[in-house]
C-alpha cells in the first residue's frame, strides 16, 4: 500500500498529551510545526516507506513499551564496541563518532571499548552481489551478550557494536545497515556501505584519495546510523511524521535525507528529552519570546549546537550539514537576540 502522509490530526494524536510539560516545551512541540519541519517526500519504489508498512509511533505507545533502555543516575553508560579492524584510510574516526554520541546523549556516558577481532562463533557468508564477506548480526549481538561480564554491568545501559564489515540479519536479506535488539539492549551497525565508493573492496579503496567531501559524507552517515540505532534502543521506533533522524532508510539517498536531529513527535519522549537536557534547557532560554519565533529559535539552537560540535571536533563547515538545518525552515530569520554565551 502506498505511503499516505499523516494528517495534522494524526500527528497531534502521535504527539500525545503535552499538558504536563513546561509551557515553553509545549509551545516548541506544538506551534507552527508544519512550517518548521518538512514532511517526508513521496518515497520512490525502493524507498523504505514504499517497501514497509510503518504506522508510526505515538507517545502513548512509546510509554507502554516495556523493552526500552531507561537511564538513571549511575546506570547510564553507552558502550561502543568496535569489532574487526578500523585500520583503513577511509574508515571514520571512532573518536569523533564517540564525541558526537556523547554530545547527543548528554545524559549518558559514552565509552569506546578496545577493538576485538571477529571469531569463529560469528557466522559469515560471501555476499552474492558484492563477493565480499558479510557477518550475520545475531553472532555479533551474541558476542556482546557473552562479553558483558568484561564490562561494568553496574553502569552499562546498552552496548552497541560497530564494524567496517558488511552485515546481514538472515538469509532472506541481502544486507542490513544495523540491527538493534531491545530485549538485551544491544545493537550492531556496519559502516561498510556508507563510503560513496562502496562496493569497491577495501584493498582497492584504500588507494583512493579521501576527499573532504567523501570524508564528511562518510562521517555524517556513520553518526546518523549510530544515533538512529541508539535511539531505537531508547524506545524510539521509525518516524513517519516529518523528515527526522528516526526515518527508516533503505538506501544511502534516504539516509542522506534524514536530519541530524529528531522531529517534535520523536522529541516528545522522556528518554530523548532526558538525553539532551542541556540542549533543551538552552532552548528553554530562548522560548520566552513571541510564539512566531519559537521554532526558529529551536532550529537555530540545534544548528548552533551542531556547529559548536564542528568546532570541537575540528571539522570543516560543510554546506550539506547546514542544509540539514536550514531546509527545515523556510521563513526569514527573525531578529535574533540569542545570547552567544548560551552556545558554550
Ligand atoms: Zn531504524
Ligand atoms: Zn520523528
Amino acid at each position: 500500500m502506498p505511503f499516505v502522509p499523516p494528517s495534522e490530526k494524526q500527528i497531534a494524536e502521535a504527539l500525545g498529551d503535552v499538558i504536563n510539560l513546561s509551557e515553553d516545551i509545549q509551545k516548541a512541540l506544538t506551534i507552527q510545526i508544519s512550517e518548521s519541519f518538512q514532511s517526508i517526500p513521496k518515497p520512490g519504489y525502493w524507498g523504505w516507506l514504499n517497501q514497509r508498512q510503518e504506522c508510526g509511533q505515538t507517545f502513548d505507545s512509546f510509554e507502554q513499551m516495556s523493552t526500552k533502555a531507561i537511564p538513571h543516575s549511575t546506570f547510564k553508560t553507552i558502550y561502543i564496541q568496535p569489532i574487526g579492524s578500523f585500520d583503513h584510510p577511509r574508515a571514520p574516526s571512532l573518536e569523533l563518532i564517540g564525541q558526537f554520541a556523547q554530545a547527543f546523549f548528554l545524559g549518558c556516558d559514552v565509552t569506546i571499548l578496545p577493538m576485538v577481532d571477529f571469531n569463529e562463533s560469528m557466522k559469515n557468508r560471501i555476499n552474492s552481489q558484492t563477493k565480499q564477506i558479510q557477518y550475520q548480526t545475531s553472532g555479533l549481538l551474541e558476542y556482546l551478550v557473552r562479553a558483558r561480564n568484561q564490562r561494568d554491568t553496574e553502569k552499562e545501559i546498552l552496548c552497541v557494536a560497530v564494524t567496517m564489515a558488511d552485515i546481514y540479519p538472515d538469509e532472506t536479506y541481502n544486507f542490513v545497515y544495523g540491527r538493534a535488539r531491545a530485549t538485551d539492549s544491544t545493537g550492531v551497525y556496519s559502516f561498510s556501505r556508507l563510503d560513496p565508493l562502496f562496493p569497491m573492496p577495501p584493498y582497492k579503496s584504500m588507494n583512493r584519495e579521501l576527499t573532504d567531501v567523501d570524508r564528511i559524507i562518510i562521517l555524517r552517515r556513520c553518526i546518523k546510523i549510530l544515533l538512529h540505532e541508539i535511539c531505537h534502543l531508547f524506545g524510539l521506533k521509525h518516524c513517519i511524521y516529518y523528515l527526522c533522524l528516526m526515518n527508516g532508510a533503505n538506501n544511502e539517498i534516504e539516509m542522506d535525507q534524514q536530519t541530524l536531529f529528531v522531529c517534535p513527535v520523536c522529541l516528545h519522549t522522556p528518554s530523548v528529552i532526558e538525553q539532551i537536557p542541556e540542549l533543551l534547557s538552552t532552548t528553554n532560554n530562548y522560548m520566552n519570546t513571541t510564539s512566531e519565533n519559537i521554532h526558529w529559535r529551536l532550529i537555530q539552537n540545534i544548528y548552533n549546537f551542531i556547529m559548536h560540535l564542528f568546532d570541537i571536533l575540528g571539522l570543516k563547515y560543510d554546506l550539506t550539514f547546514v542544509d540539514d538545518i536550514q531546509s527545515t525552515r523556510s521563513i526569514q530569520q527573525p531578529k535574533s537576540t540569542i545570547n552567544e554565551k548560551d552556545h558554550e
